[in-house]
């Protein structure tokens, strides 16, 4: 099988043989960009070899030879003969981008004698550097000879010779080579001087980078198959560090943090590949370029735009200029904020690039939940101290606490504290600790370096280059206009604006983003599946509301139970002894109650409201600290021992298996009751005062035919009694039931002929199915995905194969009995966006989801419609 692409036989489409990098290099060859000549090893070539042994000799290296040999003919250049020197690059590549996940060396083929012609082709110190670079390089990728070791040789020849290493003479050049071999001999590691021996080596160790540690943790975090590979790019050298008409640099066709249409990158001087990435230096802001090497900056406006218009995306482009010659190195679709991304999507169906659909397609839900992502109380931000300003690398708000390396952020996060990453800049190795940051801030490198991209990849608020702190990693220190900060020390950290500021500060969320709505008005319009809110206090009802919200699915009334004189009646009124503190208590509910649902319905107003009766087991609303009771013995005037041994009386082995759900409105009607009454005083005051209401009662727990018609028989009484006393004439409204239990699931036609909808409880569902409980399972959940037993929580993402089986089987039997019932789910699985696809093809009719999970949703269900078309075309 062949195993190597040269750059003009690969296109676009071939990412999952030549990666990501390679199929766009051999896209833009194919297009005629000046892209230097090379070649691609495959991801199955990596695949085999990390499978066995000696694959790369046995099947691999007279193919790499042969591309050799070809790569010196196109480029009419040596790479093992002495004169017209052919270097290149080795660089890695996978399907999916892994921004510095993996391995790169530069500059390879140079060798002591080769050095020596190469400094007389060009200059002494131009060659010097690219071998000095070699070296570190194919040290630090290949034997692990870290990076710092080389740099602080480095430093200290600097420090000797005072000038910068560009500036170095030959013979100074040499003392340097000279000491990074001498580091290598102590490590008792060869440079190897053949440079066919380079190349090999360099080519294994790229294929073998694809499982370091970093690269393990970056696919875990983006759910990136590990059975991939990565390809192996071989490409042929141009020089950005070969003297002041070359440059090396990143741009991007739009700016990735606002989306906004206009070139935006970066680049270095007389520098080279990772300089720029790498954050050591901080770069100028490409427009700049203008004026260094205008003919290069001109051709590079043209290429950017023939690729936006080749990709229809924004692309991320690197690129080289050798001696005022421009050369394209690699394009890629750009990693960008939600907000940019969201209008560059928008952008692009407004010139009539893509459609509304793909539009749709293109923006994720992890992004809309980026979108309405906190932002600082604007109130607060008036009188917040500024500590510093840097780059507004990655939008977001977050306070925390400082740590200034990745592990203590792994720690201090497992001791449940927020923390913030300070760095003078961030490397690969430090994704862990990037992860668990609530912000990242870096006091160098520039928008694109690796700080900036990954924060950007992640969602993570950052503000990079703030080059006003001064990071001391050794000390742990971090100064600042004379102030000195140490870890612990609280920041807060806005990565729209780049400020940082000196306290926590409140954070409010942003609700009126103009072209989210736009989106998910179209998302809306592709939907099958209807969104509605779990909500019960007026704050997310109007959240709820202003998402979008086709009406509330949820309402959980016991929420209301809670405030402090409210939990006071409940609890007389489960501690009574007789009958009048019953009433005294009932009464009393009642009217908060009362007024609650009223302000509630009035702020949902037309749209349907599910209103849940109480549903937990009655010793949730009970102390158990004596503390508590003794105050709560004085307030119902009664003797603590005597709560003490009522609340012995009530308590249960299994609560959630208890006396809950309509178990307590069957055994004490008057409650449901009373709440029932609270609703309908409420909705018949509103309808007389001009309003639409659509009260929907939802009876929970409901396991068996004889519950539900008792229940439901009791409550009609009662409403039908506030009509008639009302004289008001009856407006529309449901009662209906949640299926929570796999009985009901199994009987849900029987259920079916009393209901008029049914909510599935997938919480309560999922812990009856799997027998977990819904509040323990943390205790055993992360062996359990360790031992691969489960791969994600079936509380937080819908188990298809049982709990899904089974409202598949209720949805099917309840349509038998009554076709048009309206059915929903609201258990914590109805937002999340990867069961979505599922409740659609089980022909639910809404989710439900609490306020702020609202438009992930409604993005998640316009692309569940969309995928199924696609699928159904497909088909066909
Ligand atoms: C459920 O069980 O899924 C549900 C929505 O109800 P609760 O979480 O209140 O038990
Ligand atoms: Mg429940």
């Amino acid at each position: 099988m062949k195993q190597i692409y040269h750059f003009n036989e690969g296109n676009t489409t071939m990412k999952d043989l030549l990666g990501g990098k390679g199929a766009n290099l051999a896209e833009m060859t194919q297009l005629g960009l000046p892209v230097p000549a090379g070649f691609t090893i495959t991801t199955t070539a990596c695949m085999q070899f990390l499978q066995q042994d000696d694959y790369f000799e046995q099947s691999l290296k007279e193919e790499v030879l042969k591309a050799i040999y070809r790569l010196e003919t196109e480029t009419g250049k040596s790479f093992l003969a002495d004169s017209s020197i052919l270097l290149v690059s080795v660089r890695s590549g996978a399907k999916f981008s892994m921004p510095g996940m993996m391995d790169t060396i530069l500059n390879l083929g140079l060798n002591d004698k080769k050095v020596r012609d190469f400094a007389r082709l060009t200059t002494p110190s131009f060659a010097y550097d690219c071998y000095r670079r070699l070296m570190q390089m194919f040290g630090d990728v290949v034997y692990g000879i870290s990076k710092e070791q080389f740099d602080q040789i480095l430093q200290k020849f600097e420090t000797t010779f005072d000038k910068a290493p560009s500036y170095f003479s030959l013979a100074e050049q040499q003392e340097v080579i000279k000491a990074y071999k001498q580091l290598f001999d102590k490590q008792h590691k060869n440079f190897p001087q053949d440079p066919l021996e380079q190349l090999f080596t360099a080519i294994k160790a790229v294929f073998q980078s694809w499982n370091n540690e970093r690269a393990q943790v970056y696919r875990n975090l983006h759910d990136i198959p590990f059975d991939l590979g990565t390809a192996v790019n071989v490409q042929s050298m141009v020089f950005g560090n070969s003297g002041e008409k070359s440059a090396t640099g990143v741009a991007f066709t739009r700016n990735p943090a606002t989306g906004e249409k206009k070139l935006f990158g970066e680049f270095l001087p007389n520098a080279q590949g990772e300089d720029v990435v790498a954050g050591i230096r901080t770069p100028q802001t490409i427009d700049k370029l203008k004026q260094l090497l205008s003919v290069a900056y001109s051709d590079f406006i043209d290429y950017a735009k023939i690729l936006e218009d080749h990709y229809k995306d924004m692309q991320d482009i690197e690129f080289t200029i050798e001696n005022g010659k421009l050369y394209i190195l690699q394009t890629r679709s750009g990693k960008r904020t939600a907000q940019a991304a969201l209008n560059i999507a928008l952008d692009l169906v407004d010139d009539g690039t893509i459609t509304k659909k793909e539009a749709l397609l293109r923006i994720t839900p992890t992004m809309v939940e980026q979108l309405i992502h906190p932002i600082f109380d604007p109130a607060e931000l008036k009188s917040a101290k500024v500590l510093a300003k840097g780059l507004p690398a990655s939008p977001g708000a977050a306070s925390g606490q400082i740590v200034f390396t990745a592990e203590r952020a792994k720690e201090l996060h497992e001791e449940g504290k927020k923390v913030i990453l300070v760095r003078q800049e961030t490397s690969p190795e430090d994704i862990e600790g990037m992860v668990v940051s609530e912000a990242i801030v870096t006091s160098r490198g520039g928008m694109t370096s690796h700080a900036a991209v990954v924060a950007r990849g992640m969602g993570t608020c950052c503000v990079a280059g703030c080059e006003e702190l001064i990071v001391n990693e050794t000390t742990q220190t971090v100064t600042c206009k004379g102030q000195t900060l140490i870890e612990g020390s609280t920041i807060s950290v806005d990565g729209t604006t780049g400020t940082i500021y000196q306290a926590e500060l409140k954070t409010v969320r942003p609700t009126d983003n103009q072209n989210l709505q736009r989106l998910l008005n179209w998302a809306d319009k592709e939907a099958k599946l209807m969104v509605r809110a779990n909500a019960e206090n007026i704050q997310d009802l109007s959240a709820a509301i202003n998402f979008g919200a086709s009406g509330i699915g949820l309402a959980r009334t016991e929420h209301m139970f809670f405030g402090e004189k409210r939990i006071l009646e409940m609890r007389r009124l489960i501690l009574a002894e007789d009958e009048t503190s019953f009433e005294v208590a009932l009464q009393r509910l009642l009217d908060f109650q009362q007024d609650d649902f009223y302000h509630m319905l009035q702020t949902v107003g037309e749209k349907p409201m599910v209103i849940r009766l109480l549903d937990p087991p009655m010793h949730e609303f009970l102390p158990t600290d004596p503390q508590t009771i003794q105050q709560l013995a004085k307030q119902l005037e009664k003797a603590p021992e005597q709560i003490t041994k009522q609340i012995a009386q009530l308590h249960e082995t299994n609560p959630m298996l208890g006396h809950r759900g309509c178990r307590l409105g069957i055994t004490e009607a008057r409650i449901y009751q009373m709440q029932v009454k609270a609703i309908f005083t409420s909705a018949i005051k509103l309808t007389q005062a001009g309003y639409s209401v659509k009260p929907e009662i939802m009876i929970p727990l409901v396991a068996e035919e004889k519950e539900l018609i008792e229940v439901k028989n009791s409550l009609l009484r009662t409403i039908k009694n506030l009509f008639e006393a009302s004289n008001v004439e009856p407006f529309p409204f449901e009662i209906g039931t949640m299926i929570e239990l796999p009985r009901a699931c199994m009987t849900a036609d029987r259920l079916a002929k009393h209901a008029d909808f049914f909510s599935f409880g997938t919480n309560d569902l999922t812990q009856m199915t799997y027998g977990f409980s819904r509040d323990d399972i943390g205790k055993f959940l992360p062996i359990y995905k360790e031992k691969g037993i489960l791969t994600q929580d079936p509380f937080q993402t819908l188990d298809q194969a049982g709990v899904g089986k089974l409202i598949q089987t209720a949805v099917k039997k309840a349509r038998q009995t009554n076709p048009n019932m309206m059915i929903g789910v609201c258990g914590e699985v109805g937002g999340d966006p990867n069961s979505i696809s599922f409740f659609q093809q089980a022909c639910v009719d809404y989710v439900s989801c609490s306020a702020y999970r609202i438009p992930a949703a409604r993005l998640a269900c316009g692309q569940a419609a969309l995928n199924d078309c696609r699928i159904a075309e497909i088909a066909l």
